[in-house]
């Protein structure tokens, strides 16, 4: 038992907030956990439709990733290697196990040896000028785009390729969905004895006394020794103001500053359930598809036999179309799948069950999907983490500094660092 056990209050109930808040009580303090919506879990959610579990938001495990691989082992949840090809559809040509454009070693050795950071943009013009290196640039730009949801015109070279180069380990994914790491994670935390306030939005932070005062919903007002707070960055960056946005009293402009300096890109994620899986016939083992089409990329359950078929509009696209209605992205959906696998309109219509269209953007609890890596965005993580005089800190997948930026992984560990950081201050 510590000396004096501290009040901690953690803004945000996603897997950071409820890591941080397990590490905390494991060390005899008094946690809780203020969330603003009515479940846990934040970015993660798994729902049931009809039987099948789909992934509202994280759906892969990218590679062998130490801390999200320990959680799921402790927790006895179960998770498998993905298997099955990644084919390319262009212009009713059908390519099986889809390489990168020539060139591509060339311009990952090139990304690694730069020793100036630049835009990824720039970083192209400079290095690969001529037309030659077309096919080259736009498909650097497209998984940049895609993956990263980055905005290219002002992503880091050296953070893309610092993550680029761990994609080759493999990938996994959880039968039973993301939600059940929260679900256990939750269990964990409130038989600690941690307590988790849903449907209380943090407003404001009142923090120039020696307590902290929290003013969550409209009027109840906490108090509190020491806080972590775990909300996206887009709800805290006020160069991207909404009227979810926290407030500081007094003003944090060092944190915001840094803020401002880190990407935050969105997505559009589509899930079709069918009536059968038509696509089989055309490619039995496929997990991913490139396109040239509208919505980019799709996958598919592979191996599992599920009719479900996800896409994807990542990155300034998504941004561009954010307030475009659900039944545009269904409609364009329809379109690119009839033109994908030669169905007609009206047979494609039949097939299709149910369809969830997760448009991040419109999310009031995050803006947007996750972080990316902007020129500069190193020191300004490092000024996030920093605390505020030892009370205030900042976590979330957004100020992760390590190879998996973006990821579970990444929120698992700076919710686990955070607290840990909280316990040496304290
Ligand atoms: C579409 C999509 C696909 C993804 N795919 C993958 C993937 O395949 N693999 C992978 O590893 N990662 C993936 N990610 C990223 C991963 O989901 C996130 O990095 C991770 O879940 C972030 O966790 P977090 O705890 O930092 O933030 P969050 O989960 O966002 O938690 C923050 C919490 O704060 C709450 N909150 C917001 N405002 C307030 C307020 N004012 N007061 C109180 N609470 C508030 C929110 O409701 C939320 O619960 C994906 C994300 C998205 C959106």
């Amino acid at each position: 038992m510590p000396k004096f056990k501290l009040n901690i209050g953690i803004a945000g109930a996603g897997i950071c907030g409820l890591v941080a808040g397990i590490e905390l009580l494991h060390a005899g303090h008094r946690v809780s956990i203020f969330e603003s919506s009515q479940r846990t879990g934040g970015r993660i959610e798994t729902i049931d439709v009809g039987g099948i579990w789909i992934e509202t938001g994280p759906e892969f495990i990218h590679g062998h990733l130490q801390e999200t691989i320990r959680l799921l082992k402790k927790y006895r949840i179960s998770f498998k290697p993905i298997h099955g090809k990644m084919y390319r559809i262009s212009q009713g040509r059908i390519s099986e196990n889809y390489e990168m454009a020539d060139g591509w070693d060339q311009l990952l050795n090139k990304m690694k040896s730069i020793k100036e950071d630049l835009p990824l943009n720039q970083f192209l013009g400079k290095y690969f000028p001529g037309n030659e290196f077309d096919e080259l640039k736009k498909s650097a730009i497209r998984f940049a785009e895609g993956f990263d949801l980055a905005d290219t015109k002002r992503a880091s070279t050296k953070a893309l390729i610092a993550e680029w180069e761990h994609e080759e380990s493999g990938q996994f994914h959880i039968p039973s969905g993301y939600g059940a790491l929260i679900h256990a994670a939750e269990n964990e935390f409130t038989n600690l004895g941690g307590k988790i306030f849903l449907n209380h939005r943090v407003k404001r932070i009142d923090w120039e006394s020696d307590v902290i005062n929290i003013w969550v919903n409209d009027q109840t007002e906490f108090h509190l020794d020491k806080l972590i707070i775990t909300l996206p960055l887009s709800l805290l960056n006020q160069t991207t103001p909404s009227s979810e946005s926290l407030l500081f009293n007094p003003s944090i402009d060092e944190k915001q500053r840094a803020f401002s300096q880190i990407g935050f890109g969105t997505v559009v994620k589509i899930v079709m359930t069918w009536h059968s899986p038509f696509w089989q016939k055309i490619i039995p083992d496929a997990h991913f598809i490139i396109t040239d089409e509208f919505i980019p990329t799709w996958w598919i359950q592979y191996p599992q036999n599920i009719p479900v078929l996800t896409g994807w509009l990542g990155g300034p696209r998504a941004e561009q179309y954010s307030d475009s209605p659900d039944s545009f992205f269904l409609e364009k959906a329809l379109e690119n799948l009839s033109s994908l696998f030669s169905v007609t309109m009206e047979k494609i219509k039949q097939e299709l069950k149910d369809v969830r269209i997760f448009n991040w953007k419109n999310n009031p609890w995050s803006r947007g999907a996750y972080s990316y890596s902007l020129v500069g965005s190193g020191p300004a993580k490092a000024i996030c983490r920093e605390s505020i005089q030892n009370r205030i800190y900042f976590a979330g997948e957004a100020y992760y500094d390590g190879p998996f930026p973006g990821t579970v992984e990444s929120a698992v560990v700076s919710g686990m660092e955070t607290a840990k950081q909280l316990l040496k201050e304290h």
